[in-house]
Formats: structure tokens, C-alpha cells, sequence
């Protein structure tokens, strides 16, 4: 495997500035490549480096304009018949030869279905790593101050969440760390910003094993969780299946999505999609509710970022309150009906109902 000496200003030099690669669906650019974008530029400017989106695909030139107001500096667009919807080989032929001709120094992916056949494969042909379901990317700033050397630390849960590992790759590049969406805020977009748009040619074989042929969308289905701005979630303190209607019911109410922890999931109270946590969904919804929820350390993983958590539970030394901002110390199961019905009553008051 190829090494770069990592001593040798002109072998690290050689490897500079920030990617993201952007990935589209329909015409519209994934949340987790805007929120990339955003993570991307605080790295850049730290760095005093540029950021590039990375855009593959087939007439997508006009996705530049929203990649450059999310942070972008530039964009290096690909635009062929062979990239119109994703597919392994032909983006990771493409995106290789990118990487190998132009030199990144950190490229940032979305831990998406596609991100993550994609960032694996990218990370072997160009004989590197991948930091796979980064939490953290920051610079070694110590580092930096003292030496003039930078190191970029990709954090993620290991063991089950019970430790955060700092993962470094001195000797390879580019850093290459795959995050998942909602783990980074999206920045506002600034209609103001200029950047640079170039089409880069590189040669395709359009010979490959497997090509899209059609894409359906499944009618919707699962809890849509990742979407939500506002989260109402059940856990074993409930204490019986028929109660999670209670969560359910004040969802409903305020029109929110239901989660679940993987305690209820597990005894098969709901499905999966519920799932919130480090091996179920990661969210960041503006309000989230969680009833009869330890706090975990797997389970904050995966809602710790959210806008405004309130936890009810009877345990006034549950974890979850040391991340709430506002704790109730109760029987969830008396709480919740008394707050749906005091939030339907307050809007029948108001002739919303
Ligand atoms: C590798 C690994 C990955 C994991 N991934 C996830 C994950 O993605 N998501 C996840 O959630 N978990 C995950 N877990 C499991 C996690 O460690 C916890 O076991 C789980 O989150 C606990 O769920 P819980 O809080 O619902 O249940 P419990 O831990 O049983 O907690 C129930 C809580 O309810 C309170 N309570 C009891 N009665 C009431 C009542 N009447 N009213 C109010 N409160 C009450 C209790 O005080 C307690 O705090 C993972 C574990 C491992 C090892």
C-alpha cells in the first residue's frame, strides 16, 4: 500500500484542501452533503484551505449553485449518461481518478446507503481509510500550534458507544470520514457567495457488471424519524407494549414522530425504523420528548444533538436528565395522557381543533 512520509513537508503538501461529496436524488442535493458542507467550511477555514463539492451525475450542473451557497469555494462537476443515478462502478471509476489526479487532503461522505457503499470503495482504490459514522471531525490544534503539522482527528463510538476513538491516518490520504445525517447542522444558505464551477473530464470505460435500470420509491413507509422536527419517544419505562399508545397519542397531537429505544424495539413493541440511537437512527429534531428513557449512552448517541429534550422518568438519577433541559421526575404513563389532553384542550380553547 502506498505510504506518504509523513516527516516530508512536500509529501504531505502534495495532499490539500477539503471535498464533499455531494449526493443527489431527483434533482435535490442530500441533507447529509448540506450538513457535510457545513462541517466541511468550519474544517476549511480553520485550515485556510478550500472546500469543493464533488458532483457526479448527469445534468446537474444547476446543484453547483446551492452547494456554493451552502459553503462550497468550488465545485467539480462530471456529467455523463453513465452517472445519472448512482451506481458503484462507474462513480467510484470516476471519483478515483478525481482523487488520484487532484489530491485531497480530507474527503467527507454522508453515511447514506449510498455513502456507504461508496466511501469504502473510494477509500480502497485510492489505498487509504475510511472513519466510518464520524461524530466528531476536528483538527489537532495542539498539534498544529506546535509544530505547523495538521492532523485531522475523526471521532467515532467504539465498544458499544462505551468509548469515543480518535481515529488518525498519518501515512495515508486523503482522510476520508463518512458521517451520518443529522450529526452536523445544515448552515444557512448565503444567496451572496461566489464559487468556482468546473467540469472535469475523466475517461470512462462504460463497461460495467450492473447498471440501474429503473428506480422505484417504496410507498412511504417506517417512522421517518431522521425528518422530524418534532420527536416523541417511548422506552422501557412504560412498561407494557399497549402503553406506547400514550406516546403515540401526544405525537399525534402535536404532530410529531415516534421513536422508540432499542429496549422497545427489541421486545418488539415497534419496528425498527423507530429506532433512535448509535444502531438505529440519529436525530436532530427542534423538540424531543423522551418518556420512561434511561439516557443510555447508545441511545444519547443518536438524539444528544436535538433542539430542546425534555425527559420524564421516575428516577430522578436516570442519565437522560443530565442531557435534558427540562426533566420531569414522574409516572410517564399517568404524565403523558395528562399533557396530551391539557395540549388538546388549550388548542380547542383557541378554535384550532
Ligand atoms: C452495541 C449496542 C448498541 C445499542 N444501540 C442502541 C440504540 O441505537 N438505541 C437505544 O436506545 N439503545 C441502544 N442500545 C441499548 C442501550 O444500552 C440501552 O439498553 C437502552 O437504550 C435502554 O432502553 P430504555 O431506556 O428504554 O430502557 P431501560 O434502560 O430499562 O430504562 C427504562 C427507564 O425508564 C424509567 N422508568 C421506569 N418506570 C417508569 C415510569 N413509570 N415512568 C417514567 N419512567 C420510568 C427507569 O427509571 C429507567 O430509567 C445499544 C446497546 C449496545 C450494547
Amino acid at each position: 500500500m502506498p505510504e506518504i512520509d509523513p516527516k516530508s513537508p512536500e509529501a504531505v503538501a502534495a495532499w490539500t484542501g477539503i471535498w464533499v461529496f455531494i449526493e443527489h436524488h431527483q434533482g435535490k442535493i442530500a441533507k447529509v452533503s448540506l450538513e457535510l458542507l457545513g462541517k466541511g467550511r468550519e474544517l476549511a477555514d480553520q485550515r485556510g484551505v478550500p472546500l469543493t463539492g464533488i458532483l457526479l451525475g448527469s445534468n446537474v450542473k444547476h446543484l453547483s449553485k446551492t452547494c456554493v451557497e451552502h459553503g462550497a469555494d468550488k465545485v467539480i462537476y462530471v456529467d455523463s449518461p453513465h452517472l445519472e443515478k448512482y451506481s458503484t462502478e462507474p462513480y467510484v471509476e470516476v471519483c478515483a481518478q478525481l482523487v488520484d489526479q487532484r489530491k485531497p487532503e480530507v474527503f467527507l461522505i454522508g453515511a447514506s446507503h449510498t455513502g456507504r457503499d461508496f466511501g469504502s470503495r473510494i477509500a480502497v482504490r485510492n489505498h487509504t481509510g475510511c472513519t466510518a459514522d464520524a461524530t466528531k471531525l476536528e483538527w489537532d490544534m495542539e498539534k498544529a500550534k506546535a509544530k505547523g503539522e495538521w492532523e485531522l482527528i475523526m471521532l467515532r463510538p467504539a465498544f458499544g458507544g462505551k468509548i469515543l476513538a480518535g481515529i488518525v491516518c498519518p501515512k495515508h490520504r486523503p482522510w476520508i470520514a463518512s458521517a451520518r445525517p443529522n450529526t452536523f447542522q445544515i448552515p444557512a444558505p448565503d444567496a451572496t457567495r461566489k464559487g468556482e464551477v468546473e467540469q472535469a473530464s475523466v475517461p470512462m470505460t462504460g463497461k460495467y457488471h450492473s447498471r440501474v435500470i429503473k428506480f422505484e420509491e417504496l410507498p412511504h413507509s417506517g417512522a421517518q424519524i431522521d425528518k422530524a422536527e418534532m420527536i416523541v419517544s417511548g422506552g422501557m419505562g412504560l412498561g407494557k407494549k399497549e402503553n406506547l399508545k400514550l406516546v403515540e397519542e401526544l405525537a399525534r397531537e402535536i404532530g410529531a414522530a415516534v421513536g422508540a429505544s432499542r429496549k422497545v424495539v427489541d421486545a418488539g413493541w415497534i419496528d425498527r425504523t423507530h429506532q433512535v440511537g448509535q444502531t438505529g437512527t440519529t436525530v436532530r429534531p427542534k423538540l424531543y420528548l423522551a418518556a420512561g428513557i434511561s439516557g443510555a449512552v447508545q441511545h444519547l448517541a443518536g438524539m444528544q444533538e436535538s433542539g430542546t429534550i425534555v425527559a420524564i422518568n421516575n428516577d430522578k438519577k436516570a442519565p437522560i436528565f443530565q442531557f435534558s433541559d427540562i426533566g420531569v421526575v414522574g409516572d410517564a404513563t399517568k404524565i403523558l395522557p395528562a399533557v396530551t389532553a391539557e395540549i388538546a384542550r388549550r388548542k380547542a380553547a383557541k378554535g384550532k381543533k
